[in-house]
């Protein structure tokens, strides 16, 4: 997958990308914010690599538009070692950040470490047809409609919701949201499933949570 970088300065911009390109990295080039959120909504990019100060819309704006979308990993590029700069970037989402000017040396660096850690942040907010899920807050949704469940039902919702579309089996949800091993006795899962229908599912005509015979529950839309 490509590196997005996002650099207003011509030459800067001209030079990261003839970089990355030279160690083997496919990488597209913004130069303004508007262009860079959009192109990194729109295609999925291994990395960005974020100017701040950018014409039009500043970098921590595109980060905080982008962070409620998606979770693309970003090395922002700041021009002061401010430590307010460093949290603010942080604290909006970013993942590392590197104060100009640099050396590419180092900016490969960086980039190497992002990639393979890969995007490691949960999102914060998930959403499943008018199911919101703000994990943070731990707060639940539908429809608007506020839904007040028990610890065990929260992450029982939150580990079929992350995971939406894969069967989990009675052992796998046993052992994430219990911690425990229920080899023999699975019973409380399916009671579990049963509780936390009856809030999330019943009262509303489109379900969510589905049985997969002899193997498990997963969530998702069905059309
Ligand atoms: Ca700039």
């Amino acid at each position: 997958m490509p590196i997005l970088i996002v650099e207003d300065e011509p030459k800067a911009g001209d030079y990261l990308r003839k970089g990355l390109q030279e160690s083997g990295y496919v990488a597209d080039l913004a130069r303004n914010g508007p262009d860079g959120l959009n192109l990194a909504l729109e295609r999925d990019y291994e990395l960005i690599v974020l100017d701040v100060m950018l014409p039009q819309m500043d970098g921590w704006t595109v980060l905080q538009k982008l962070r409620e979308r998606k979770d693309t990993p970003v090395l922002f590029l700041t021009a002061r070692d401010d430590v307010v700069d460093r949290v603010k970037g942080l604290e909006l989402g970013a993942d590392d950040y590197l104060v100009k000017p640099f050396a590419f040396a180092e900016l490969l660096a960086r980039i190497k470490t992002l990639m393979r850690r890969g995007p490691v942040r949960e999102a914060e907010v998930i959403h499943l047809a008018d199911l919101e899920i703000d994990v943070l807050k731990r707060r639940v949704t539908r429809g608007g409609a506020r839904i007040d469940l028990t610890a065990k039902e929260f992450a029982l919702l939150h580990l079929l919701a992350k995971r939406q579309g894969e069967v989990m089996s009675r052992s796998q949800i046993a052992s994430q949201v219990w911690d425990m091993n229920f080899d023999s006795d699975t019973n409380v899962v399916d009671v579990a499933i049963r509780r936390l229908r009856a809030k999330i599912d019943d009262p509303y005509a489109v379900k969510l949570v589905h049985t997969v015979r002899g193997m498990g529950y997963l969530m998702e839309l069905r059309e």
